[in-house]
């Protein structure tokens, strides 16, 4: 039950991090759900019955979710300008997380201050 507090907060942070990277928010929680879906029960499905069986799944299973995680974080968006600190948006003042490279509320890239000067 506490594992799946953990997944429902794991990927309402991940689809946070994808809307303000630009990605597709829906794809990346579908994803983020059926691979760790795939593997916790998949891994305990197909590997030999053993204790550690289910330990294995899960591991596995929150390895994919760090493994997107980070791969949202440091590779999507990664070639737009990118602020260095909590930023507020120009077009709707939203205060958006230093991570985001657009507005997460209207989707508006980031823009350096110097730029817009
Ligand atoms: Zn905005």
């Amino acid at each position: 039950m506490i594992e799946i507090v953990a997944v429902v907060l794991a990927v309402t942070g991940i689809t946070a991090l994808a809307r303000g990277r630009g990605a597709n928010t829906v794809l990346t929680g579908v994803i983020t759900v059926a691979g760790y879906v795939a593997l916790e029960f998949g891994l305990n499905f197909l590997l030999p019955k053993s204790e550690n069986r289910p330990l294995i799944a899960m591991v596995a299973a929150w390895t994919w979710i760090a493994l997107l995680f980070i791969l949202i974080r440091f590779a999507v968006g990664a070639g737009m300008p990118k602020p260095d600190s909590k930023w507020n948006c120009s077009k709707c003042r939203y205060l958006n997380d230093a991570s985001s490279v657009i507005c997460e509320a209207c989707q508006q890239p980031w823009k350096s201050p110097d730029a817009a000067a």
